[in-house]
């Protein structure tokens, strides 16, 4: 059997403290008509990345509806998993030509297959997330349930062969899911493909409120200097969330502004073996200048950590040159902290209104409105306050829930 992630009962009632607008009744009601549908969602990571965010919190309240869900978790070798990020990239428009090989294909269907192998029957829908275990539903002929093949990047321009190659998997599920129509590939035949966007749960330990002082301390604990202005970027060690482009805005916004620290918060996922060459290239920079730091889960950096970051930071930079979503956005954005983020992908979702002027095309306008938003607090206060109102209205979890289980009931209909 997959690896299943231990997980309990959530509590739905608890979010009519913040959705006001019949969403939990909705929400509560969807889960009476599908009661007892077996659910399994399947992805290449327990922890680290938006994926294993979204599912942590989205189980248990799926289970607080009475849908039997869990989330289970494809094996994989080094090889796998280093051809997985590949086509992960190439989804995101990165060239692998080693896709023509066999060599290459054999690696994915056999480790596809003896996945497949060990999925336990007995669901009614599977949604699988990400290229990784796309090939799940293709060594399962056999199955009666409904599939459904979840993408969390932003697949618009996919490299032209690796997309080819997936199309094929993707086509044989019963409906594709993109966090937003711009991503959906043009030449995808399937009868249902739908939009949603991710959300956040607000009750979890990386968004639940903390106290001022305690993040302060826990910054103060890792030798954060809270007399001086402080900047992060919370995000895995992966080159399309450009953590060098954000070390050299910060360079340039510190010629401005004396004091500035800069804070990389990152993580690493099992499913990601890039993440390693890309930490080590960032530390090798930040050892340089005692007013920047390196931190990640290994040394202890853990979800309430990161929520303090994301509270006590002046601002939260996610300067992603591509984005499928930007969960890291919407986190900071709850916690009423300002964000200049990468103009790509799923950032123009969460970043409207005057936020929108804070979203970035290159290092030089990122370092510019660094400097404009530290040198205007109002302002600063103002974005935050709004962007709240945003992530309030759109990306809380009950959202999210609401639209998986509205496509589901669709597709367990007929
Ligand atoms: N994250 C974390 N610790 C870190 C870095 C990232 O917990 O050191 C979390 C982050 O808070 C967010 C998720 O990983 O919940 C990243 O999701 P996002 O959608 O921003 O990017 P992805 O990793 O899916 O590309």
């Amino acid at each position: 059997m997959l690896h299943k992630v231990s997980l309990g009962v959530g509590d739905i009632d608890k979010y009519r403290l913040i959705e006001t607008r019949g969403l939990i009744d909705e929400v509560v009601s969807l889960g009476d008509e599908l009661k007892g549908l077996r659910l399994c969602h399947i992805n290449s990571t327990p922890f680290g990345g938006g994926v294993a965010e979204l599912l942590v919190s989205c189980i248990p309240l799926l289970r607080s509806l009475g849908i039997k869900a869990d989330w289970q978790i494809i094996r994989g070798d080094r090889r796998f998993f280093t051809i997985t990020k590949s086509l992960h990239n190439a989804l995101q428009g990165a060239p692998f030509k080693e896709i023509k090989k066999d060599s290459t294909r054999r690696v994915l269907g056999a480790n596809n297959l003896e996945n497949a192998r060990e999925l336990d029957p007995n669901y009614d829908v599977f949604i699988v997330n990400d290229p990784q275990p796309a090939a799940l539903r293709h060594f399962s002929p056999d199955s009666k349930a409904k599939w459904v093949w979840r993408c969390h990047v932003d697949s618009s321009q996919p490299d032209p062969e690796v997309w080819d190659f997936l199309r094929h998997y993707i086509e044989e599920y019963d409906a594709a899911v993109f966090t937003t129509g711009d991503f959906i590939p043009q030449d995808l035949r399937l009868n249902k493909v739908a939009t949603m966007a991710p959300a956040i749960d607000p009750f979890s330990t990386k968004n639940m409120f903390i106290k001022r002082y305690v993040c302060r301390e826990v910054l103060g604990n890792i030798g954060i200097d809270r007399q001086r202005p402080l900047i992060t970027q919370v995000s895995r060690f992966d080159r399309w969330k450009d953590p060098f482009g954000t070390i050299k805005a910060y360079r340039l916004a510190r010629e401005k502004i004396p004091g500035l620290q800069l804070a990389m918060v990152g993580s690493f996922a099992t499913d990601d073996p890039e993440g390693w060459d890309i930490y080590a290239a960032l530390s090798e920079e930040i050892i340089k200048d005692d007013n920047m730091f390196i931190l990640s889960n290994l040394s202890g950096v853990g979800n309430m950590e990161v929520n303090a970051f994301q509270r006590a930071s002046d601002l939260v930079v996610q300067k992603s040159i591509k984005e499928g979503f930007g969960l890291v956005v919407a986190e900071a954005l709850w916690k009423e902290t300002p964000v200049i983020a990468g103009n790509t992908g799923g950032i123009p979702l969460q970043m409207t209104g005057e936020l929108s002027n804070y979203m970035v095309n290159s290092t030089e306008e990122c370092a510019e409105k660094i400097v404009h938003c530290l040198e205007n607090p109002a302002l600063s206060k103002r974005l935050g306050r709004q962007g709240k109102e945003i992530i309030t209205r759109n990306f809380l979890m009950p959202r999210l829930i609401r639209d998986e289980l509205t496509l589901i009931k669709k597709l367990v209909a007929k």
